[in-house]
């Protein structure tokens, strides 16, 4: 029969596996630094150490069969606590944690604290834990979640250990999508493409119509840079416009879209093609670019992106690349 103590989790196998052993030899640390982008699994991982630790089975921890796991399942679990905050993490939070685990674990003999974005706490904050890290109570374990580490100071994550999780691979992303979700393998890896490989990012999108709508909006937009005039073509203001929150997004689309005309300009080969789904029009603005033009245009789009991060005028930031794109694909 299947192991199922620790539920997989997609991706983030080996690091379970791990975690496993150390639990099943109770040998479980006072701090964990769980560091990963979002949408890796984070709180789940974090969710299956707590279940491991406060695990009353004799054998495989956790086990999934006694009161403290299905207390877990449930939701409803006393000595496992999740803090995570709207906005900053203050030292006030911290006290709260610190004074709660004065008190002794009254069901079962552990107590997990679960700090989910640990970046956001203050120094003040951070100093406050730190204390707690360094004289922990015998009975207390806490996880620090982050998506990055170096908001923390050094002597904070010095006395956790950390824990990376690691990117999932396209192709795993790819057969989990098509295996478990049943959808086609076009669209897996499309949104495995889109993912960063984050499973979590991946099923979001999956789901995410406004998402696909704009990503169809973006491709046709990068036929009308071929067809269409440039009075014609600054009309695609509009979209942009209405898509003003989702702006950094719609040139990372573009920026693949153009990544796949290049490999396929150069290789011929369609299965290195992120948009494999409109490998029609791949094949149509490959034929009628120039393999220069097309890096030209990627470097257009790179552009445009960082200008952003300058604060320069949005409408003239993008009016200006819809015009500079334009001039290199002219046929
Ligand atoms: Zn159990």
């Amino acid at each position: 029969m299947m192991d199922m103590a620790f539920e997989a989790i997609l991706g983030q196998e080996r690091l379970i596996e791990n975690l496993k052993k150390a639990l099943n030899r109770q040998q479980i640390s006072h701090a964990y630094l769980l560091e990963g982008e979002k949408g890796l699994g984070k709180r789940k991982v974090a969710y299956e150490i707590a279940k491991g630790i406060c695990c009353r089975g004799e054998e495989k921890r956790p086990c999934n069969e006694c009161t403290s796991c299905k207390k877990l399942q449930h939701g409803n679990h006393p000595e496992v606590k999740w803090l995570q905050e709207e906005t900053s993490i203050k030292i006030e939070s911290i006290r709260q944690i610190q004074k709660n685990l004065q008190m002794k674990p009254y069901e079962g003999s552990k107590k997990v604290y679960i700090i989910c974005d640990a970046e956001k706490m203050t120094i003040q904050a951070q100093n406050a834990l730190l204390k707690t890290l360094e004289e922990p109570p015998e009975y207390a374990t806490i996880l620090l979640l982050t998506t990055n580490a170096v908001g923390l100071l050094p002597t904070i994550t010095s006395r956790c250990q950390r824990l990376k999780l690691l990117p999932v691979s396209m192709e795993k992303i790819q057969n989990y999508l098509v295996g478990e979700k049943g959808i086609t393998l076009e669209e897996a890896k499309v949104m495995a493409a889109f993912s960063n490989g984050a499973i979590g990012k991946a099923l979001q999108l999956m789901e995410d119509e406004a998402f696909k709508n704009r990503r169809k909006e973006t491709i046709r937009m990068t036929r009308d840079i071929m067809d269409k005039n440039t009075i014609q073509l600054l009309e695609t203001m509009n979209f942009f416009n209405q898509e003003k929150d989702n702006i950094e997004e719609i040139l990372e689309i573009m920026m693949g879209w153009y990544r796949d005309l290049l490999i396929y300009k150069d290789t011929k080969k369609k299965e290195y093609t992120i948009n494999i789904d409109e490998i029609q029009e791949i094949f149509y603005q490959a034929d009628k670019l120039i393999l220069k033009n097309i890096k030209e245009m990627i470097l257009i789009i790179e552009r445009t992106k960082n200008n952003f991060r300058s604060n320069v005028n949005f409408q003239l930031n993008l009016e200006v690349m819809l015009l500079d794109l334009k001039q290199k694909a002219k046929i």
